[in-house]
This record gives C-alpha cells, sequence and structure tokens, in this order.
C-alpha cells in the first residue's frame, strides 16, 4: 500500500512526560497513579498539573487494582465479506477504588456477563508495541 503520510493505525503511546513514566510502571508490572501532594486526589490519566488544584507536585503511588465497573457499551464489529462477524466485546468504564475512573476492557468475558457494579481487579498486558491496564472479574467467595 502507498505511504500516504497518514498512519491510521493506533501506535504507542507517547513515550514523553507522565504518560512515560506510566509506561515504564507498566512495563515493569507496577500499576501506579498519580496523587496530588497539596489537595490529595489521586489522578488518571497521566499529567503534569493537578485538574483539582492546579499543583505541580504530583507524586507516583502504587494502584491498589480494585475497581468496580460504572458502565459498558458493546461494540459489535462488522464482519468482512465471506467471513463470520467477530464476536462482539465490551468496552468499560471502571471506577477505581481510589477515585479515578478508567476506560478498558474486561478481555475474556461476554458482554452480557458484565454489569454495573461488578467489581474488577486489574491486570497488565501487552502487545507487540504496548503494555496496557485490563480488568477481570472478580469471583465472589460463597
Ligand atoms: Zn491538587
Amino acid at each position: 500500500m502507498k505511504n500516504t503520510g497518514y498512519d491510521t493505525n493506533a501506535g504507542p503511546t507517547p513515550a514523553f512526560g507522565p504518560d512515560q513514566e506510566f509506561q515504564k510502571y507498566i512495563s515493569d508490572k507496577k500499576f501506579h497513579l498519580q496523587q496530588c501532594e497539596d489537595c490529595g486526589i489521586v489522578i488518571f490519566m497521566p499529567r503534569v498539573i493537578c485538574p483539582n488544584c492546579a499543583s505541580l507536585t504530583l507524586k507516583w503511588r502504587p494502584a491498589c487494582g480494585l475497581g468496580t465497573i460504572y458502565s459498558q457499551a458493546t461494540l459489535r464489529p462488522r464482519s468482512k465479506a465471506g467471513e463470520p462477524p467477530p464476536p462482539p466485546h465490551s468496552v468499560v468504564l471502571v471506577d477505581l477504588d481510589e477515585g479515578p475512573r478508567m476506560m478498558s476492557h474486561l478481555p475474556g468475558v461476554a458482554p452480557e456477563d458484565i454489569h454495573v457494579g461488578m467489581r474488577v481487579q486489574a491486570r497488565i498486558e501487552s502487545n507487540e508495541t504496548n503494555y496496557f491496564i485490563t480488568f477481570q472479574a472478580i469471583k465472589n467467595k460463597l
């Protein structure tokens, strides 16, 4: 295919600033979030300035990795000609126990088995170019 100068495929996360630090943590299999040293709120996405008080003193702290499903959207990809449609999958918004809301996936969980209020646990996955956070359901103990 001719190179048009536009890359429509998602590339790796930009490797500079707070995003780079976040990527470094998860490439080391550590899920860390920023916390403002002045007002105390925990922040996601990574940033330079506190969105609550405009402080520049943000520090990294380990996340507990637990959260609750806030919402879910099911994506049903179109099939290619002559092929069966790919299975539907979900995009979820997770309210982390520390406070921030994160968009992610629950790989391996059917959309109909995901519900608002469901407790989930973060895990770190990777592909050829990037590391990212996904979630898995926490099994209720009886
Ligand atoms: Zn703050």
